[in-house]
């Protein structure tokens, strides 16, 4: 019997007694009732598709709901509610304890709906960054989207990808997994398709790929064996429950905070209980008065408000094309002081045309714009360019378009690149004067090819010629292959002596104007001659330079001159040449138009750093050409080693170490492997700079708008123990009782608090030097105001409890007024939050349209207390008149006076931005 699957009715096929690993590659095809030439038909794998359904993770299962909401009871200032809540009971206070037990609830249910919307949020987002997978269906390579990969399918994978399914491997090379996600093994493992026994275990089946791990180097075919929940991947993932961190530094810092607090509080309550009781006062009330004071001092609304003001800020980042994968980054980003970016394709916008030739005989010019081939190459003078005739000229061409691996499409008129743009754009200016693709490939049919890397810097193939012998074509950067040429063609096909600083300085003349700068060359072989790497050296012919256009990104400068405003420092990590480099780079505004000495620095510099002096020459120069991918990471480190918050952009494979090790890594969405979007924090839907920049800017948001709420918070919090303390101290009657604290702690934390969450970022947020990741959350700053303004709101309730009982109201109107006080206060107080440095006056009154339903809502629930029977029953209150509203407010005015005051004057108000 096959077995079932907890997802749904979907049904796996049967595995061979002893697995897949240990049947040969032929027989699981066999067994899978599939074809290495041609792969499942299109019928079959939809039928498939149907029978066995999605190839995704069934998502958590409903146990994680559960575990979920008892997660929000288990916070120490929870347990002090609850702890209350059953001594009220038993003093048999039962309103009392009713409201506490329903404030439990309030928050457990408040936390976990933000928590559920915040886990939702990330899964939406992760599911924008879609992978694709490639199989043969009907004898032909198609891209489908990964959840349509059936058993079966005859999956496609190489270097940089994720592995989709459970694959046994039909053909392998060089092929090397990450399989850490499975194995938890960092290094990765060799694979290839050769049959391993029955009781291999799973880290060592070395002719399985599994779902989920990742390819660093090789390419393969393999058969899926097993999709969905049936895959390795989806036997843990049914075990671990897919539990998932949404720890962030601050949620840290912030439950430390709360476990300190309670500590405080408790002791505070115990000793207002010990004087209470000193002093001769009923135990049962004085009781009740210690619970009041615990309650009115836990800032219940903290955890909430944390969580559903990150999950904002993940989905306005998200509007902004910038998808983050781990939630901590939200917070780092509003931190980080240093962005490294790549050039090409981040800064520039990848679409290369080439403009100019160059050979040892004339420059010539190229005209036409984009990837169609429409328009010719002309001499100096304007005449034809002999692009016919066997010398230089036609021979770089043809090098550009014979060792290429890209294609040119066309579709309804409009021409793409599919593959490398640089590769295109050889494509393109070959087609131009008639050398198309696909007949220099029947002219020049390709037998070997040491493919591009960016640690090559160069591709090489081997081609045949129609009169029996062979020639090696070469592109690549122009050092390297200048390096290897040992002679350089002449116009007649013959080969002469190579100037190789006349090369050189055309090349940096070049690349000074911006344009990136590639090299040709070639070598005529024997007709059984190969292609050895090592061979190449020396050997080469030089032809000439494709000099290419790639355009700064539209956006790319502003972004380089906002980050420059706010305190960040941008610097260029590039594997392109330095002129050009140094070019673009002053062009974006990343470097002075002169640039001094160590503004500008190259791989080879780096290498010869000693690593005492690499901090300061890393923190000095802003752009690092001819980079390997390699030294990146000892960038991020040197940086780090600096005390900066790094930023590091990436694509490939090799960028992975970097990523991970920078503070923030950042993969390309368009243009990024799997291996490095993995290993990233953040990844740009566009590929594009100026998203850094608005990623950085929203990060900073969600920080100002939490510091927003814990200013707003904390003086409520302490003056609502203050207040009972106050009274108990000096023996009088509570102006506020426990129950009415609550009301309060419970409905402004929801209906006021909470709406700063959706403050919209400030202005000037990206005017600031950017945030110390180490400063405390309780700055001085912080505390002053907090003091400020509850010592006014203690102040201002004790004063108008005594003037209403002095002016003849009960008890209860008397503490209804003060009641309504705190609110009022709390209501004004949360106009002047808005915004950390800048008056409420200027921000615009409904620019936060959430601030005025709350508050509305707010003055319905007072009024609604005040005066409706039922409630004035429940909470003790009783109507008041219109004078007291009026002293209400004349209090409220005059603190709001003072807080303004102080944030306009105050040596510590001003600082808390
Ligand atoms: P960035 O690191 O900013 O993306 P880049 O694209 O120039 O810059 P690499 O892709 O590492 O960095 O390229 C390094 C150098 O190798 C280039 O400057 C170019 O001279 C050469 N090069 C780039 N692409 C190819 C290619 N497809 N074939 C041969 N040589 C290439």
């Amino acid at each position: 019997m096959p077995a079932r699957t907890p997802a749904g009715d979907h049904h796996a096929p049967a595995a061979p007694e002893g697995g897949h690993h240990a049947l040969a590659a032929h027989e699981v095809v066999l067994l899978l009732e599939t074809d290495t030439e041609r792969g499942l038909t299109d019928e079959e794998a939809a039928a498939r598709l149907t029978r066995y359904g999605p190839n995704v993770l069934p998502s958590a299962a409903g146990g994680g709901v559960l575990r979920r909401l008892l997660r929000q009871f288990h916070n120490p200032l929870i347990y002090v509610l609850v702890a209350a809540g059953v001594v009220t009971l038993l003093l048999a206070e039962y309103v009392d304890s009713a409201v506490i037990f329903g404030v439990v609830l309030v928050n457990a249910v408040v936390g976990f709906l933000q928590e559920s919307r915040a886990e939702a949020a990330l899964d939406a987002l992760r599911a924008m960054v879609r992978t694709e997978a490639r199989v043969l269906r009907a004898g032909r390579q198609r891209r489908v989207p990964s959840d349509d990969v059936v058993p079966g399918d005859l999956v496609l994978v190489e270097a940089g990808e994720k592995v989709p399914a459970d694959l046994r491997l039909v053909r392998a090379a060089e092929l090397r997994a990450d399989e850490s996600a499975l194995t938890g093994e960092s290094l990765p493992v060799r694979k290839d398709e050769v049959v391993v026994p029955a009781e291999t275990p799973v880290a060592d089946r070395r002719n399985l790929l599994y779902s989920g791990t990742l390819l660093t180097g090789g390419t393969a075919v393999g058969v899926a064996v097993a999709t969905g929940a049936e895959t390795e991947l989806g036997r843990i993932h049914r075990l671990v429950g897919g539990a998932r961190v949404l720890d962030t530094p601050l949620t840290v810092k912030l439950a430390r905070f709360s476990r300190l607090l309670t500590v405080a509080i408790l002791f505070l309550a115990a000793v207002t209980f010990a004087v209470g009781v000193a002093r001769g006062e009923n135990a049962g009330q004085t009781f009740t008065a210690a619970v009041a004071l615990a309650v009115g001092a836990i800032p219940e609304g903290l955890p909430a408000a944390v969580t559903i003001t990150l999950a904002i800020g993940v989905s306005r980042m998200a509007r902004r094309r910038a998808v983050i994968r781990r939630l901590p980054a939200v917070e780092t980003l509003g931190s980080t002081t240093v962005i490294c970016t790549d050039k090409t394709g981040t800064l520039t916008e990848n679409q290369m045309t080439v403009q100019l030739l160059w050979t040892p005989q004339g420059r010539y010019q190229v005209s036409g714009a984009g990837y169609a081939p429409s328009g010719d190459i002309r001499d100096a003078e304007g005449g034809p360019a002999p692009t016919g005739e066997a010398g230089p000229l036609r021979w770089s061409l043809l090098a550009g378009v014979g060792c290429n691996d890209a294609r040119l499409d066309e579709q309804d008129g409009r021409w793409a690149v599919l593959g490398d743009p640089t590769e295109g754009a050889m494509l393109v200016v070959g087609a131009k004067v008639g050398l198309h693709a696909h007949e220099v490939a029947a002219e020049l049919p390709r037998v070997d090819c040491v493919p591009f890397t960016s640690e090559r810097q160069y591709m090489a193939t081997l081609h045949d010629r129609r009169d029996g012998g062979r020639v090696v074509l070469v592109k690549g950067a122009v050092e390297r292959v200048v390096e290897w040429s040992g002679a350089a063609l002449r116009a007649d096909g013959s080969t002469g002596p190579l100037d190789a600083a006349a090369v050189l300085a055309a090349a940096h003349e070049l690349a000074a104007e911006g344009l990136r700068v590639l090299a040709t060359a070639m070598r005529p072989a024997g007709p059984t001659g190969g292609l050895v790497e090592e061979e190449l050296a020396g050997t080469l012919v030089f032809t000439g330079l494709h000099a290419m256009l790639d355009p700064p990104r539209a956006a790319a400068a502003a972004a380089v001159e906002s980050c420059h405003r706010a305190g960040i420092d941008v610097k260029m990590i590039t594997g392109d040449h330095l002129a050009t480099a140094t070019a673009i780079a002053a062009r974006l505004g990343l470097l002075r138009t002169a640039p001094g000495p160590g503004d500008v620095l190259t791989g080879a510099d780096l290498a010869a750093l000693p690593p005492g002096e690499l901090p300061a020459a890393v923190r000095q120069a802003s752009v690092f050409a001819r980079v390997s991918p390699e030294q990146k990471l000892r960038l991020v480190e040197a940086l780090q080693a600096d005390g900066q918050v790094v930023a590091m952009t990436g694509d490939g494979v090799n960028d992975a170490p970097a990523l991970r090790q920078a503070n923030i890594g950042v993969a390309m969405g368009r243009s990024g492997t799997e291996v490095a979007k993995e290993a990233a924090d953040v990844v740009l839907t566009d590929d594009d700079f100026a998203t850094i920049e608005s990623a950085v800017s929203e990060g900073r948001g969600v920080f100002a708008n939490l510091t927003k709420f814990i200013t707003w918070t904390l003086p409520t919090n302490a003056a609502e123990g203050l207040v009972i303390l106050v009274a108990i101290m000096l023996g009088s009657a509570l102006p506020i009782l426990p129950s009415q604290i609550l009301w309060i702690n419970m409905t402004t934390a929801v209906l006021l608090g909470l709406t700063l969450a959706f403050e919209p970022k400030e202005p000037e947020i990206m005017d600031r030097p950017p945030r110390d990741p180490r400063q405390p959350l309780l700055t001085v700053a912080l505390v002053v105001r907090v003091l400020l303004v509850s010592a006014l709101l203690v102040v201002g309730a004790w004063w108008l409890f005594e003037w209403e009982l002095d002016g003849g109201a009960s008890l209860a109107q008397a503490r209804t007024a003060a009641v309504n006080l705190f609110v009022t206060v709390m209501a004004f107080y949360l106009f002047s939050c808005r915004s950390l440095t800048r008056s409420p006056w200027r921000l615009g009154l409904f620019s936060n349209g959430w601030l005025i339903v709350g508050v509305l809502a707010q003055a319905l629930g007072q009024l609604a207390l005040t005066y409706l029977p039922a409630m004035n029953d429940l909470f003790r209150t009783a109507p008041i008149g219109g004078e007291a509203w009026l002293r209400i407010l004349g209090i409220a005015v005059v603190v709001s006076a003072i807080v303004a005051l102080d944030k306009r004057f105050g040596r510590f108000g001003r600082r808390l931005g």
